[in-house]
């Protein structure tokens, strides 16, 4: 179906950061499929142990026991907030589970009523119906009928709003730590501190969607523990399998204890290979000084994009997000389609983001010398599109 803008690329092979077309085009993939081949391209770790895997059992249904389901949720219990994990296949599948949670826990304390989300302005959820809605953008919403009810949208970054919606049918707060899709805005510290201490004023939870910054991605395993609060409940997908589908809902245990059985399902979700593959990312994330060496790669690569923006003033507002989820705001007179398009004529990929922003998600196994390769590439990049702007002026 004619779903997507495509560019014209195949790849037929990758190597860490590297992509090479089928016509032997070599690229530096600063965009990982959108943030999600965490490990890279052929990681061999990763590619063994989904072997291997595969030619084991593949898929047996949530009917049966599924070991490696059992040991990735301990891990993931072992270094997280949370008590008990349910694996899905996605974002927005992990979210609408998380919703659904939201909403037991509230139904199964005696107050069916309390089922309205409350999220934000510039939020990316997914694009199930019920996401469409949590979302809230119009463009998205547009033609699929009457948004699904229960989620209303406030202002970014902003505690007055935040407290003005919240009333008797208010279930929870559902918040991306850093909008990614959005254009990769990172809520302050403060406000997520703000956010956590205002629904334990009112009883609500927490509703944390870490499909994007998370596992790692923002040089913490997640985004939230920069601000030093726990959710309630949490998603995650994107990087979480490396690149083989894999989702989570992550809860405490006043939420799951209600999820009984029958209350939720899936058929793929948290099959053994999937499952092996979010093993075999969660080995290499949590070996001992990888994240710190995410943390240092991505100071290094900060560095450089702050030393580009600083070079030219006229193109660049502002470098923003965490980690290896970096948003490089372009001033109104530049558009971030044409400079992601720039990119690729000088050998790198990126992906573009809302709000005019060019989004850099690399894998999380860069090197110093990759992120200063990209930033080269950044700079010749906008030499390029600049160039092609003063010409288009002149003519
Ligand atoms: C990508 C994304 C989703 C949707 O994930 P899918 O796997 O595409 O369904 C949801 N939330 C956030 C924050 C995302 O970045």
């Amino acid at each position: 179906m004619p779903t997507y803008n495509r560019a014209d690329l195949a790849f037929e092979r990758g190597e860490g950061a590297r992509l090479w077309t089928s016509d032997g085009r070599r690229f530096l993939d600063f965009g990982a499929g959108i943030a999600t081949t965490s490990l890279g391209h052929g990681h061999p770790h990763l590619v063994k142990t989904i072997a291997e895997q595969a030619a084991k059992v593949m898929h047996v249904s949530n009917l049966y026991r599924v070991p490696q389901a059992e040991e990735l949720a301990a891990r993931h219990v072992a270094a997280s907030f949370a008590d008990s994990v349910f694996f899905c296949n996605s974002g927005a599948e992990a979210n609408e589970g998380m919703v659904k949670a939201v909403r037991k826990y509230h139904a199964e304390n005696g107050n069916p009523e309390r089922f309205h989300m409350i999220c934000f302005e510039g939020a990316f959820h997914g694009r199930t119906l019920a996401m469409l809605s949590a979302t809230g953008n119009e463009k998205y919403l547009a033609g699929f009928g009457p948004p699904v009810q229960g989620f209303e949208h406030v202002p970014w970054d902003n505690m007055n709003a935040v407290r003005a919606a919240i009333n008797e049918r208010t279930a929870g707060i559902m918040i991306e730590p850093i909008q990614g899709e959005g254009g990769v805005r990172p809520a302050s510290l403060r406000f997520l501190k703000e956010l956590r201490a205002v629904c334990d004023e009112y009883g609500l939870l927490l509703a944390l969607d870490e499909v994007q910054t998370g596992m790692g991605r923002s040089g913490k395993l997640w985004a939230h523990q920069w601000a030093g609060i726990e959710p309630d409940v949490m998603s995650s997908a994107k990087g979480i399998g490396g690149g083989f589908p894999l989702g989570a809902i992550l809860a405490k245990e006043k939420v799951a204890k209600h999820l009984k059985p029958g209350t939720h399902g899936t058929t793929y979700g948290g099959n053994p290979l999937a499952c092996a593959a979010g093993l075999a990312v969660m080995d290499v994330v949590m070996a001992p000084g990888f994240l710190d060496q995410v943390d240092r790669v991505a100071r290094h690569l900060w560095k450089g994009l702050v030393g580009l923006a600083a070079k030219h003033p006229a193109v660049v507002e502002e470098v923003r997000g965490a980690g290896l989820l970096v948003g490089i705001k372009l001033k109104p007179e530049f558009n971030n389609g044409d400079m992601q398009a720039a990119a690729v004529a000088e050998g790198l990929l990126t992906v573009a983001a809302g709000m005019n922003v060019l989004r850099l998600a690399p894998p999380l196994i860069i090197t110093e010398a990759e992120a200063d390769e990209a930033v080269a590439l950044l700079d010749r990049t906008i030499a390029r599109m600049t160039g092609a702007s003063a010409q288009a002026a002149a003519q």
